[in-house]
């Protein structure tokens, strides 16, 4: 689904991502755990071209994708994000955010925008939400929001950027479970997380990255329980 080859990435003289190599194969879970500032954002903006690489090659699909060469708003709607802080449109409904971008980017009809709209939002647990504000929602229920959102392009592939980071801690596992569900309808996805037991449960794999680098790629299992390397060790015994 995704290839990720020597990929680098600097912002002025900051080397942020340095050859980068990652494959995400349909269906997969990918998790990427590490300190902040270790590039862990960077990497799936570039993923869907929020950020533009320096050099190396993203392949989507089969396809290499350039910015000279490819239209990027069609390639962000294969890939859909889901942002620490929702981003959802405050002047809009729940339901007006969900159909906003299948009805402007995609230009299908209102109609049909509204009934799959609707069909996400009770999906995600908000079936009774339509016609309220964003304001008047809990951060779990804005989550929920911006998952049902980025849906609505019928991605084939979901990038989450610490989702649960902004969080109450009681409204963390609403979302989590949100997600889990995505992932077993098989749904193809790559999260940053500091949820590890998110990361134990529903991932297929696990990544550490630090200081730009991935330093360590496993089953939960054995990058949990039996980390190769000194770096990973340091990471998890820092955060457990
Ligand atoms: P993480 O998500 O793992 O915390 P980021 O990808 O956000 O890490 O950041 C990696 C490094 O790149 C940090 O040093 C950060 O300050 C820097 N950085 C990120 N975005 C920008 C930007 N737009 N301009 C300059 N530096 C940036
Ligand atoms: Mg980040």
């Amino acid at each position: 689904m995704i290839r990720v080859d020597k990929l680098n990435k600097s912002f002025g003289d900051l080397h942020v991502l340095k050859d980068i190599d990652m494959t995400v194969n349909e269906s997969d879970v990918v998790v990427l755990v590490g300190a902040s500032g270790s590039g862990k954002s960077t990497l799936l903006r570039c993923l869907n071209f929020l950020e533009i690489k320096n050099s190396g090659t993203i392949t989507i699909e089969s396809e290499n994708v350039e910015k000279e060469t490819h239209n990027l708003n069609k390639i962000r709607e294969k890939v859909g994000m889901v942002f620490q802080h929702f981003n959802l449109f405050p002047h809009k409904t729940v339901l007006g955010n969900v159909t906003e971008a299948p009805i402007q980017v995609k230009g299908i009809s209102r109609q049909q925008a509204v009934k799959e709209g609707k069909e996400l939002l009770d999906k995600v647990g908000l079936g009774d939400k339509y016609n309220v504000y964003p304001s008047t929602l809990s951060g779990g229920q804005k989550q929920r929001v911006a998952i049902a959102r980025a849906l609505a392009m019928k991605p084939d592939v979901m990038l989450f950027d610490e989702p649960t980071s902004a969080l109450d801690p009681e409204l963390v596992g609403e979302v989590l479970a949100t997600m889990k569900e995505l992932a077993l309808e098989g749904m193809t996805m790559v999260v940053v997380t500091h949820e590890m037991g998110f990361a134990r449960e529903v991932g297929d794999w696990v990544v550490y990255m630090h200081d730009g680098k991935i330093v360590e790629t496993g089953i939960p299992s054995d990058l949990f329980d039996h980390p190769q390397e000194e770096r990973t060790k340091a990471f998890l015994s820092s955060i457990l």
